[in-house]
Protein backbone atom coordinates (compact mmCIF):
# COMPACT_ATOMS: atom_id res chain seq x y z
CA UNK A 1 0.00 0.00 0.00
CA UNK A 2 0.96 3.63 -0.38
CA UNK A 3 0.18 5.82 2.45
CA UNK A 4 -0.02 9.98 1.85
CA UNK A 5 0.91 11.53 4.92
CA UNK A 6 -0.17 15.41 5.40
CA UNK A 7 2.91 16.97 6.82
CA UNK A 8 6.41 16.07 6.80
CA UNK A 9 7.16 16.32 10.10
CA UNK A 10 9.24 14.25 12.48
CA UNK A 11 6.15 12.57 13.43
CA UNK A 12 5.60 12.03 9.70
CA UNK A 13 8.86 11.02 9.37
CA UNK A 14 9.04 8.10 12.27
CA UNK A 15 5.85 6.61 10.94
CA UNK A 16 7.48 5.90 7.28
CA UNK A 17 10.66 4.80 9.19
CA UNK A 18 8.03 2.51 10.84
CA UNK A 19 6.23 1.32 7.94
CA UNK A 20 8.84 0.91 5.53
CA UNK A 21 9.76 -3.07 7.42
CA UNK A 22 6.19 -3.40 7.07
CA UNK A 23 6.25 -3.41 3.27
CA UNK A 24 4.40 -0.41 2.82
CA UNK A 25 5.38 2.74 0.32
CA UNK A 26 4.72 6.48 1.40
CA UNK A 27 3.94 9.99 -0.08
CA UNK A 28 4.17 13.61 2.06
CA UNK A 29 2.55 16.41 1.11
CA UNK A 30 4.47 19.58 3.15
CA UNK A 31 4.98 23.16 1.94
CA UNK A 32 8.54 23.51 3.44
CA UNK A 33 11.23 22.39 1.10
CA UNK A 34 13.46 20.51 3.96
CA UNK A 35 10.77 19.21 5.89
CA UNK A 36 12.00 15.84 8.18
CA UNK A 37 9.86 13.11 6.13
CA UNK A 38 11.72 14.15 2.99
CA UNK A 39 14.95 12.47 4.26
CA UNK A 40 13.27 9.32 4.06
CA UNK A 41 10.51 9.54 1.23
CA UNK A 42 9.13 11.57 -1.67
CA UNK A 43 7.36 14.84 -0.79
CA UNK A 44 4.77 16.66 -2.62
CA UNK A 45 5.43 20.12 -1.99
CA UNK A 46 1.81 22.09 -1.00
CA UNK A 47 0.16 24.05 1.36
CA UNK A 48 -2.12 22.10 3.71
CA UNK A 49 -5.13 24.14 2.20
CA UNK A 50 -3.76 23.81 -1.26
CA UNK A 51 -7.03 21.85 -2.12
CA UNK A 52 -5.47 20.84 -5.67
CA UNK A 53 -2.41 19.53 -3.87
CA UNK A 54 -4.30 17.62 -1.76
CA UNK A 55 -6.26 15.90 -4.58
CA UNK A 56 -3.10 14.99 -6.20
CA UNK A 57 -1.78 13.29 -3.14
CA UNK A 58 -4.84 11.70 -2.43
CA UNK A 59 -5.08 10.09 -6.27
CA UNK A 60 -1.78 8.93 -5.77
CA UNK A 61 -1.90 7.10 -2.25
CA UNK A 62 -4.33 4.20 -1.23
CA UNK A 63 -4.82 6.12 2.52
CA UNK A 64 -4.50 9.12 3.65
CA UNK A 65 -3.20 9.96 7.52
CA UNK A 66 -1.59 12.79 8.64
CA UNK A 67 1.52 13.96 11.19
CA UNK A 68 0.40 17.70 11.92
CA UNK A 69 -3.23 18.72 13.43
CA UNK A 70 -3.68 22.45 11.21
CA UNK A 71 -5.21 21.27 8.50
CA UNK A 72 -8.60 22.60 6.66
CA UNK A 73 -11.18 19.64 7.37
CA UNK A 74 -13.51 20.94 4.77
CA UNK A 75 -10.52 20.38 2.30
CA UNK A 76 -10.14 16.99 4.12
CA UNK A 77 -13.76 15.97 3.95
CA UNK A 78 -13.36 16.73 0.14
CA UNK A 79 -10.71 13.76 -0.52
CA UNK A 80 -12.41 11.76 1.73
CA UNK A 81 -14.57 10.88 -0.17
CA UNK A 82 -12.54 9.06 -2.83
CA UNK A 83 -9.62 7.98 -0.46
CA UNK A 84 -9.73 6.52 3.08
CA UNK A 85 -8.57 9.12 5.43
CA UNK A 86 -7.33 8.10 9.12
CA UNK A 87 -8.04 9.05 12.02
CA UNK A 88 -11.23 10.36 10.82
CA UNK A 89 -12.10 14.03 10.02
CA UNK A 90 -14.44 14.31 12.68
CA UNK A 91 -11.92 13.74 14.97
CA UNK A 92 -9.24 15.98 13.68
CA UNK A 93 -12.38 18.59 13.19
CA UNK A 94 -12.71 18.23 17.30
CA UNK A 95 -9.46 18.48 17.98
CA UNK A 96 -8.67 21.65 15.88
CA UNK A 97 -10.68 23.49 18.50
CA UNK A 98 -10.48 23.51 22.05
CA UNK A 99 -13.95 24.51 22.44
CA UNK A 100 -15.52 21.18 20.74
CA UNK A 101 -12.42 19.57 22.35
CA UNK A 102 -13.83 19.83 26.08
CA UNK A 103 -17.43 19.98 25.10
CA UNK A 104 -16.75 16.74 23.78
CA UNK A 105 -15.13 15.80 26.77
CA UNK A 106 -18.12 17.15 28.77
CA UNK A 107 -20.55 14.98 26.84
CA UNK A 108 -18.55 11.60 27.35
CA UNK A 109 -18.24 12.12 30.88
CA UNK A 110 -14.67 12.98 31.20
CA UNK A 111 -13.46 15.58 33.29
CA UNK A 112 -12.02 18.87 32.42
CA UNK A 113 -11.28 22.06 33.89
CA UNK A 114 -14.16 24.55 34.48
CA UNK A 115 -14.58 26.26 30.62
CA UNK A 116 -16.40 29.07 28.96
CA UNK A 117 -16.44 30.20 25.16
CA UNK A 118 -15.23 34.24 25.00
CA UNK A 119 -15.79 36.30 22.03
CA UNK A 120 -15.86 39.47 23.54
CA UNK A 121 -14.01 41.36 26.39
CA UNK A 122 -17.73 41.22 28.47
CA UNK A 123 -17.84 37.16 27.76
CA UNK A 124 -14.05 37.17 29.12
CA UNK A 125 -15.46 39.19 32.56
CA UNK A 126 -18.57 36.72 32.54
CA UNK A 127 -16.27 33.54 32.13
CA UNK A 128 -13.97 34.86 34.79
CA UNK A 129 -16.90 35.34 37.38
CA UNK A 130 -17.99 32.17 37.08
CA UNK A 131 -14.81 30.09 36.45
CA UNK A 132 -12.66 32.42 39.36
CA UNK A 133 -9.02 32.99 38.84
CA UNK A 134 -6.10 31.99 38.40
CA UNK A 135 -7.09 30.82 35.15
CA UNK A 136 -5.56 30.73 31.32
CA UNK A 137 -7.45 32.34 28.37
CA UNK A 138 -6.54 30.29 25.31
CA UNK A 139 -7.06 30.48 21.84
CA UNK A 140 -9.58 28.25 20.58
CA UNK A 141 -7.40 26.99 17.42
CA UNK A 142 -3.70 27.07 16.45
CA UNK A 143 -2.29 27.27 19.80
CA UNK A 144 0.23 24.37 20.87
CA UNK A 145 3.41 24.00 23.02
CA UNK A 146 1.82 26.78 25.09
CA UNK A 147 1.34 29.19 22.25
CA UNK A 148 -1.97 31.41 22.16
CA UNK A 149 -2.26 31.54 26.18
CA UNK A 150 -2.13 33.81 28.89
CA UNK A 151 -2.55 33.30 32.38
CA UNK A 152 -4.66 35.87 34.37
CA UNK A 153 -4.04 35.68 38.14
CA UNK A 154 -5.80 38.46 39.22
CA UNK A 155 -9.06 40.68 38.15
CA UNK A 156 -6.20 43.38 36.41
CA UNK A 157 -5.53 40.63 34.35
CA UNK A 158 -8.54 40.91 32.02
CA UNK A 159 -7.95 43.41 29.94
CA UNK A 160 -4.39 42.72 29.15
CA UNK A 161 -5.40 39.34 28.36
CA UNK A 162 -7.68 40.35 26.08
CA UNK A 163 -5.49 43.01 24.39
CA UNK A 164 -3.41 40.10 23.76
CA UNK A 165 -5.39 37.16 22.20
CA UNK A 166 -9.03 39.26 21.79
CA UNK A 167 -8.83 39.21 17.96
CA UNK A 168 -9.91 35.48 17.72
CA UNK A 169 -12.42 33.26 19.32
CA UNK A 170 -11.08 32.13 22.72
CA UNK A 171 -11.96 29.71 25.76
CA UNK A 172 -11.28 30.44 28.96
CA UNK A 173 -10.73 27.90 31.78
CA UNK A 174 -9.76 26.93 35.38
CA UNK A 175 -6.15 26.67 36.08
CA UNK A 176 -5.84 22.91 37.76
CA UNK A 177 -3.28 22.88 40.24
CA UNK A 178 -2.07 19.77 39.10
CA UNK A 179 0.54 17.21 40.98
CA UNK A 180 1.53 15.88 37.97
CA UNK A 181 1.03 16.08 34.07
CA UNK A 182 0.31 12.30 32.14
CA UNK A 183 -0.86 11.28 28.67
CA UNK A 184 -2.57 7.97 27.59
CA UNK A 185 -1.62 6.40 24.31
CA UNK A 186 -3.82 3.77 22.36
CA UNK A 187 -4.89 2.59 19.50
CA UNK A 188 -7.95 0.88 17.67
CA UNK A 189 -7.48 -0.73 14.54
CA UNK A 190 -9.81 -0.47 11.18
CA UNK A 191 -11.30 -4.09 13.04
CA UNK A 192 -11.95 -2.61 16.12
CA UNK A 193 -8.77 -4.41 18.04
CA UNK A 194 -7.80 -2.01 20.45
CA UNK A 195 -4.64 -2.03 23.11
CA UNK A 196 -3.19 0.72 25.39
CA UNK A 197 0.27 1.64 26.30
CA UNK A 198 0.85 2.41 29.93
CA UNK A 199 0.76 6.15 30.88
CA UNK A 200 3.47 8.37 30.70
CA UNK A 201 4.42 10.90 33.39
CA UNK A 202 4.74 14.47 31.39
CA UNK A 203 7.46 17.38 32.54
CA UNK A 204 6.26 20.87 30.71
CA UNK A 205 8.66 23.71 30.61
CA UNK A 206 6.96 27.03 29.04
CA UNK A 207 4.30 24.84 27.68
CA UNK A 208 6.58 22.67 26.32
CA UNK A 209 7.33 19.21 26.95
CA UNK A 210 10.84 18.78 28.02
CA UNK A 211 10.72 15.01 29.07
CA UNK A 212 8.33 11.77 29.86
CA UNK A 213 8.98 8.87 32.17
CA UNK A 214 7.57 5.37 31.00
CA UNK A 215 5.90 3.59 32.44
CA UNK A 216 4.19 5.85 34.87
CA UNK A 217 2.36 2.94 37.03
CA UNK A 218 -1.12 3.86 38.65
CA UNK A 219 -3.32 0.96 38.52
CA UNK A 220 -6.17 3.38 39.41
CA UNK A 221 -4.95 6.03 36.81
CA UNK A 222 -4.62 3.82 34.30
CA UNK A 223 -7.96 2.25 34.37
CA UNK A 224 -9.84 5.60 33.99
CA UNK A 225 -7.32 6.50 31.38
CA UNK A 226 -8.44 3.39 29.33
CA UNK A 227 -12.37 4.27 30.46
CA UNK A 228 -11.86 7.84 28.89
CA UNK A 229 -9.89 6.84 25.67
CA UNK A 230 -12.43 4.29 24.73
CA UNK A 231 -15.03 6.41 24.91
CA UNK A 232 -13.37 8.55 22.63
CA UNK A 233 -12.73 5.75 20.46
CA UNK A 234 -16.57 4.63 20.25
CA UNK A 235 -17.82 8.45 19.84
CA UNK A 236 -15.85 8.65 16.51
CA UNK A 237 -15.95 4.67 15.24
CA UNK A 238 -11.83 5.84 15.62
CA UNK A 239 -9.36 4.23 13.92
CA UNK A 240 -5.38 4.72 14.60
CA UNK A 241 -3.02 5.84 17.59
CA UNK A 242 -4.97 8.81 20.52
CA UNK A 243 -3.43 10.68 22.57
CA UNK A 244 -5.14 12.73 25.98
CA UNK A 245 -3.00 14.77 27.80
CA UNK A 246 -4.51 15.00 31.38
CA UNK A 247 -3.68 16.61 34.68
CA UNK A 248 -3.51 14.49 37.79
CA UNK A 249 -5.02 15.84 40.60
CA UNK A 250 -6.53 14.57 44.01
CA UNK A 251 -6.22 10.95 42.58
CA UNK A 252 -8.21 11.81 39.68
CA UNK A 253 -7.93 12.79 35.56
CA UNK A 254 -8.83 15.87 33.86
CA UNK A 255 -8.60 16.38 30.76
CA UNK A 256 -6.99 18.76 29.28
CA UNK A 257 -6.62 17.70 25.67
CA UNK A 258 -6.52 15.35 23.03
CA UNK A 259 -4.49 14.77 19.59
CA UNK A 260 -5.95 12.39 17.08
CA UNK A 261 -2.41 11.22 16.16
CA UNK A 262 0.88 9.78 17.31
CA UNK A 263 1.76 12.40 20.44
CA UNK A 264 5.58 13.81 21.75
CA UNK A 265 4.66 11.67 24.74
CA UNK A 266 4.97 8.33 23.04
CA UNK A 267 8.35 8.58 21.27
CA UNK A 268 9.30 6.28 24.30
CA UNK A 269 7.40 3.89 22.67
CA UNK A 270 10.04 3.25 19.84
CA UNK A 271 12.78 1.47 22.03
CA UNK A 272 10.47 1.08 25.22
CA UNK A 273 7.55 -0.51 23.94
CA UNK A 274 6.87 -3.90 22.42
CA UNK A 275 5.65 -2.37 19.00
CA UNK A 276 5.64 1.90 18.92
CA UNK A 277 3.20 4.06 18.38
CA UNK A 278 4.75 4.47 14.64
CA UNK A 279 4.14 1.10 14.04
CA UNK A 280 1.09 0.56 15.56
CA UNK A 281 -0.87 3.52 13.80
CA UNK A 282 0.45 2.23 10.37
CA UNK A 283 -0.69 -1.00 11.76
CA UNK A 284 -4.32 0.05 12.57
CA UNK A 285 -5.13 2.17 9.69
CA UNK A 286 -4.26 -0.78 7.43
CA UNK A 287 -6.17 -2.92 9.58
CA UNK A 288 -3.36 -5.16 10.19
CA UNK A 289 -3.28 -6.71 13.81
CA UNK A 290 -2.02 -4.45 16.30
CA UNK A 291 1.23 -5.17 18.28
CA UNK A 292 1.64 -5.39 21.80
CA UNK A 293 1.65 -2.34 23.79
CA UNK A 294 3.93 -3.15 26.65
CA UNK A 295 6.42 -1.89 28.37
CA UNK A 296 10.33 -3.00 28.18
CA UNK A 297 11.54 -1.80 31.29
CA UNK A 298 11.75 1.33 32.41
CA UNK A 299 11.92 4.29 29.75
CA UNK A 300 12.92 8.11 29.88
CA UNK A 301 12.62 10.60 26.34
CA UNK A 302 13.53 14.24 26.78
CA UNK A 303 13.47 16.62 24.01
CA UNK A 304 15.86 18.86 22.13
CA UNK A 305 14.78 22.04 22.07
CA UNK A 306 16.21 24.50 20.38
CA UNK A 307 19.69 23.42 20.66
CA UNK A 308 21.09 20.43 19.62
CA UNK A 309 23.47 18.74 22.39
CA UNK A 310 26.91 16.43 21.34
CA UNK A 311 25.85 13.16 20.06
CA UNK A 312 29.27 12.10 21.32
CA UNK A 313 27.77 13.10 24.89
CA UNK A 314 24.76 11.57 24.83
CA UNK A 315 25.74 7.99 22.96
CA UNK A 316 28.52 7.95 26.14
CA UNK A 317 25.18 7.44 28.55
CA UNK A 318 24.13 3.88 29.01
CA UNK A 319 20.89 3.14 27.15
CA UNK A 320 20.60 6.31 25.48
CA UNK A 321 19.17 6.36 21.80
CA UNK A 322 19.20 9.54 19.73
CA UNK A 323 17.13 10.55 17.58
CA UNK A 324 17.75 13.85 15.32
CA UNK A 325 15.35 15.31 13.06
CA UNK A 326 17.67 17.26 10.82
CA UNK A 327 15.84 20.37 11.16
CA UNK A 328 17.33 23.70 11.47
CA UNK A 329 17.66 24.72 15.19
CA UNK A 330 15.47 27.74 16.79
CA UNK A 331 14.49 28.91 20.09
CA UNK A 332 11.44 26.28 20.90
CA UNK A 333 11.87 24.55 18.38
CA UNK A 334 11.52 20.33 19.01
CA UNK A 335 14.84 19.04 17.01
CA UNK A 336 15.16 15.74 18.38
CA UNK A 337 14.85 14.06 21.13
CA UNK A 338 16.78 10.98 22.83
CA UNK A 339 15.23 8.10 24.65
CA UNK A 340 17.05 6.13 27.53
CA UNK A 341 16.10 2.28 28.49
CA UNK A 342 16.43 0.91 32.01
CA UNK A 343 16.06 -2.21 33.99
CA UNK A 344 14.69 0.21 36.85
CA UNK A 345 13.09 3.96 37.74
CA UNK A 346 16.73 4.30 39.41
CA UNK A 347 18.79 3.60 36.25
CA UNK A 348 16.29 5.90 34.27
CA UNK A 349 15.90 8.55 36.30
CA UNK A 350 19.77 8.69 36.81
CA UNK A 351 20.28 8.17 32.94
CA UNK A 352 17.55 11.04 32.15
CA UNK A 353 19.60 13.55 34.35
CA UNK A 354 22.58 12.66 32.13
CA UNK A 355 20.81 13.65 29.20
CA UNK A 356 18.89 17.10 30.55
CA UNK A 357 22.51 17.86 31.79
CA UNK A 358 24.10 17.09 27.94
CA UNK A 359 20.93 19.80 26.93
CA UNK A 360 21.94 22.46 29.53
P1 LIG B 1 -1.78 23.09 26.18
O1 LIG B 1 -1.28 23.89 25.00
O2 LIG B 1 -3.22 23.24 26.47
O3 LIG B 1 -1.35 21.65 26.10
O4 LIG B 1 -1.00 23.66 27.45
C1 LIG B 1 0.40 23.54 27.59
C2 LIG B 1 0.74 23.38 29.05
O5 LIG B 1 0.25 24.51 29.82
C3 LIG B 1 0.10 22.17 29.72
O6 LIG B 1 0.82 20.99 29.48
C4 LIG B 1 0.14 22.60 31.18
O7 LIG B 1 1.44 22.45 31.72
C5 LIG B 1 -0.21 24.08 31.09
N1 LIG B 1 -1.68 24.24 31.18
C6 LIG B 1 -2.55 24.31 30.16
N2 LIG B 1 -3.83 24.43 30.60
C7 LIG B 1 -3.76 24.45 31.94
C8 LIG B 1 -4.75 24.54 33.00
N3 LIG B 1 -6.06 24.65 32.75
N4 LIG B 1 -4.29 24.50 34.28
C9 LIG B 1 -2.98 24.39 34.56
N5 LIG B 1 -2.00 24.30 33.63
C10 LIG B 1 -2.38 24.33 32.34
Amino acid sequence: MKIGIIGAGQLGRMLALSGYPLGQEFLFLDPSPDAPGGHVGPILHGDFDDAAKLKELASKVDLITFDVENVPVDAIREIAKTTPFLPQPDALGTSQDRLAEKTLFRSLKIPTPEFHAVDSLADLENAVAKVGLPGILKTRRLGYDGRGQFRLRSPADVEAAWAALGSVPLIYEAFVNFGREVSVIGVRSTRGEIRIYPLSANTHEDGILRYSLAPYRNAGLQKQAETYLKRVFKRFDYAGILTIEFFVTKGRLIANEMAPRVHNSGHWTIEGAATSQFENHVRAILGLPLGSTAAIGHSGMVNFIGTMPQLEAVLSIPGAHFHGYGKAPRPNRKIGHCTVTAASPAARDKAVKRVLKTTA
